[in-house]
């Protein structure tokens, strides 16, 4: 294709990159939320919107089926990042990536006795970094969603999870111990695309840039 596709997750993700994308002149004219379409045109005819699911973003990048996205830190780093060039952290859909224990657990001193722990996460490689960088030797255990259930059910003793406000982890009677890395939204362009459509692509940035954090 000879335009420009860009690959958005519906929710938090496309809310709030709807008004940067408003700033180069692209506004989708349907609504993800209520259409069924997956494809969707903009007010630009040179430029089209794919939804995907938020894991998947990086994904479409990265094999050129998208030009451009928009994808969490966190999805980022599970993916590894190849074939994707970087350009803008676009301060969007905030949060911090933490270890959460439940309260009243000696976690400090079952890392100290070099006790195995058990670790549930959706994030398994940001987790083994992060407890291998402090050599914490860990069992994980890889989830798909409700983290906060796993050491309530006996599954683990920890989890690693997104927290924004804590109140799920509080409603659920646990803790945050450690916090990991901040995450916010950052926009994605395959590589390749960069260079072959670069008059079309540049000035989408540089519209995106001008308007970030304001
Ligand atoms: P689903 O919720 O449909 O299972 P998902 O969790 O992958 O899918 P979203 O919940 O829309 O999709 O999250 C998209 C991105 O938003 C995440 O990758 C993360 O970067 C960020 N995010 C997740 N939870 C929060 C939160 N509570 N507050 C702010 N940003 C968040
Ligand atoms: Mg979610």
């Amino acid at each position: 294709m000879d335009g420009i596709t860009i690959a958005l997750s519906k929710g938090r993700i496309y809310e709030e990159t709807l008004p940067l994308l408003a700033a180069a002149g692209i506004e989708p004219l349907e609504n993800p939320e209520t259409s069924r379409k997956l494809i969707i045109p903009t007010t630009r005819d040179d430029v089209r919107v794919v939804i995907v699911r938020a894991t998947d973003a990086p994904t479409y990048v990265q094999y050129g089926a998208a030009d451009i996205g928009v994808a969490g830190k966190d999805v980022l780093l599970e993916h590894g990042g190849d074939g994707l060039y970087q350009p803008l952290d676009l301060k969007i859909a905030k949060c911090r990536m933490m270890v959460a224990i439940p309260a009243g657990f000696d976690y400090q001193n079952a890392v100290r006795q070099g006790a195995r722990l058990k670790v549930a996460t959706k994030y398994i490689n940001i987790a083994r970094e992060h407890f291998a960088a402090k050599g914490v030797h860990v069992d994980l255990i890889k989830l798909y969603g409700s983290m906060e259930l796993a050491p309530l059910a006996g599954l683990a003793d920890a989890i690693v999870d997104l927290v924004s406000t804590g109140s799920t982890l509080k409603a659920n009677n646990l803790v945050a111990i450690e916090h990991i890395v901040d995450i916010s939204s950052r926009l994605i362009v395959n590589q390749a695309a960069l260079k072959l459509k670069r008059e079309r692509i540049d000035p989408i940035l540089d519209a995106i840039a001008s308007v970030v954090g304001k």
